[in-house]
């Protein structure tokens, strides 16, 4: 294989790697069909990095392929059938696993950060990682499992009542997968705030009801102005909103904080959460989405190939990279074949 090697400090270069070979008996042989680039490979490849990865590794976790080889303990997979990688691995023996809260797991590996992933022609991944998707699903929505299961994770701790209007800050992917999964399950208004007018101009193209320029616009005035009171579910897809997220939430409406900035330590009035009788939902990763966000890809009530741009060659995912991260494109699909 001819695949790119994360070196360390924003580096990928280009090496011969022979096709992994199966080690372990759960070992499944993937043939890599795409894999999407995620906001994590771009903080992954920053200078200097906003997110671990082994340096020496194949990088990439959004991955869809069919299985070529199977381990002989494998027994729910076989050669043929279609594959999308649940790419966080835990260990199933520390203290959190073993009460059922595997999403704090303390001891997990990742595939494409810890381990070799998926910007690949074959990616190696024990059967535990691997779900099994209809392959009347398109390859590019298949491609989007990963971040629309972290989406149905967060959505299943804010769920909405039919009608109900939905404020989203950050109209990036994961921003736009909110709003696809929200209008799926009956919100009536969908409002997305975001200061890219590339993003915004996307978001009305696929349906978003209201877009918002914070930079030209008062964003709590603009939520009051569209829904009377409030938004009645508030999606922090940056990371450092809960100030503002509070100030477009309805009395008693609810707030989800999805976005990480670890550094960040934004100014918020405690007083409005507890006088306006607010609930707050911290949501990472989800707690076993995977299933339930395979159902969903199959019924297609909600495709999130809407979200892909670009579709490059594997020769180019540096080019992909820079094109996300300078907002030239909302989703990038790798192509590996
Ligand atoms: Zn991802
Ligand atoms: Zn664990």
């Amino acid at each position: 294989m001819h695949v790119p090697i994360f070196k360390g400090e924003g580096v990928l270069s280009y090496e011969a790697r022979p096709v992994p070979r199966l080690d372990a008996p759960d070992d499944v042989l993937v043939r890599i069909e795409a894999c999407g680039i995620c906001g994590t490979d771009l903080n992954i490849l920053a200078v200097p990095p906003a997110h671990k990865a082994t340096p020496g590794i194949i990088i990439g976790h959004e991955g869809v392929g069919l299985v070529e080889r199977v381990g002989a303990s494998v027994r729910d997979l076989k050669p043929g059938d279609r594959v999308v990688v649940a790419p966080r691995l835990t260990c199933g023996r520390c203290a959190y696993c073993r009460r059922g809260l595997d999403n704090q797991c303390t001891d997990y590996q990742t595939i494409g950060t810890t381990r070799d992933g998926a910007f690949a022609p074959y990616l190696l991944a024990p059967a535990r990682a691997l779900f099994r998707i209809d392959p009347r699903v398109p390859r590019d929505d298949a491609a989007l499992f990963e971040p629309l299961s972290c989406v149905v994770g967060a959505v299943r701790r804010a769920p909405i009542q039919p009608g109900d209007a939905v404020l989203i800050i950050g109209g990036g992917p994961m921003g736009l997968l909110f709003a696809q999964t929200y209008r799926a399950m009956g919100a009536g208004q969908i409002l997305i705030a975001d200061v890219s007018p590339y993003r915004l101009a996307f978001a009305r193209a696929i349906g978003v009801d209201l877009t918002v320029d914070v930079r030209a616009e008062d964003l709590r005035q603009a939520v009051h102005d569209a829904t009377g009171l409030g938004a009645d579910v508030v999606v922090d897809a940056v990371g450092n909103q809960l100030g503002t997220a509070i100030g477009c939430a309805r009395r008693g409406g609810q707030v989800v904080l999805f976005g990480l900035r670890p550094h960040d330590l934004p100014a918020v009035s405690q007083y409005a959460i507890t006088r306006h009788d607010l609930t707050v939902h911290g949501a990472f990763v989800g707690l076993h989405p995977f299933a339930q966000t395979i159902r969903l890809l199959e019924s297609r009530r909600v495709q999130p190939s809407a979200l892909v741009t670009h579709r490059l060659p594997l020769a180019e995912l540096a080019e992909g990279v820079r094109l996300m991260r300078e907002q030239q494109a909302i989703k990038v699909i790798i192509e590996a074949e």
